[in-house]
């Protein structure tokens, strides 16, 4: 898929892991839609830095876990850029406070069902609907959906277990997707994202800097946001072909197992 003139949604796109993705795709041509909870005047330093990029950028201030916001935000889109090629659900929260399974509440369950799992299934489904639709006027028409969910897909922290939750359900609609855009050509990928510099693991630094220094990772440094953003950019290129539902471990080879 060339980016030339194509328009990538991605959720969650003014920090952290969505802007690392943000910054490549801008460097590659796309056109981007930038959505996040934040007013747009907390965001303006850094679209202007997308814009720099030559890349045609507006934001889409909105809840994936509303539907009323999710509507909004494909509107938006619709009338500013005129299409959308591509979806990278990366939006997501982790719990307020790390909790323990025999302690966590309900209250952090519904709030990172909602966020991680709800908002960017039912996102799908209408960005899905709109690409058939894309597909049916436009024989060229490309997209393709990126699902960042993480390796708490499948590694257990009994500290977070609502958040493993999300990721593993995400994990599941990677394929469910996959199986039914397969039709239409429309691949749906999944990254599985390591540790990573971010707002989200700013609090954990300590821990992580020990863990990694004895060995977590074979790779012996944190993960980067534009780590994420070029296997998506890879994945945006077509450059997996023949491979819907495929998921990739950018987690500097802590998956590996080791006995
Ligand atoms: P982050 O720095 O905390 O950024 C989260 C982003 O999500 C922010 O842009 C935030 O918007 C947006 N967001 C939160 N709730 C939202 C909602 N309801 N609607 C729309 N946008 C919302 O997190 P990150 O580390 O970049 O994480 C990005 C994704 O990667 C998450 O899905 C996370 O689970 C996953 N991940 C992260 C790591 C890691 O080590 N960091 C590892 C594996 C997976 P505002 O900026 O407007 O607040």
């Amino acid at each position: 898929m060339s980016a030339d003139q194509k328009v990538a949604l991605i959720t969650g796109g003014s920090r952290g892991i969505g802007l690392g993705i943000a910054v490549v795709l801008a460097k590659e041509g796309w056109s981007l839609a930038i959505n996040g909870l934040r007013d747009e005047t907390e965001v303006a330093e850094t679209l202007e830095q997308l814009r720099n990029f030559g890349a045609k950028t507006i934001y889409c201030q909105g809840s994936v876990s509303s539907t009323e916001d999710r509507e909004a935000i494909l509107l938006q889109i619709r009338q500013e850029l005129g299409q959308l090629n591509a979806l990278i659900n990366n939006a997501g929260i982790a719990p307020e406070e790390r909790k323990d399974l025999l302690e966590a509440t309900e209250e952090s369950f519904d709030l990172l069902m909602d966020t991680n799992l709800k908002g960017p299934y039912f996102l799908t489904q209408a960005v899905a609907n709109w690409m058939i639709a894309q597909k049916k006027n436009d024989a060229e028409f490309t997209g393709c959906i990126v699902n960042i969910s993480s390796i708490s897909a499948h590694i257990i922290s009994t500290n977070r277990g609502d958040y493993c939750l999300t990721k593993a359900g995400i994990h599941m609609a990677t394929k469910l997707w996959a199986a039914r855009m397969a039709e239409f050509g429309v691949p749906v990928y999944e990254v599985q994202p390591g540790v990573i510099h971010s707002d989200m693991t700013a609090g954990v630094q300590e821990k992580y800097d020990r863990l990694i220094a004895n060995g977590l990772t074979h790779e012996r440094r944190w993960g980067e946001p534009e780590d994420i953003g070029k296997a998506v950019a890879m994945l945006l290129r077509g450059e997996l072909s023949y491979a819907t539902g495929q998921v990739l471990n950018i987690d500097g080879g802590m998956t590996i197992r080791e006995i």
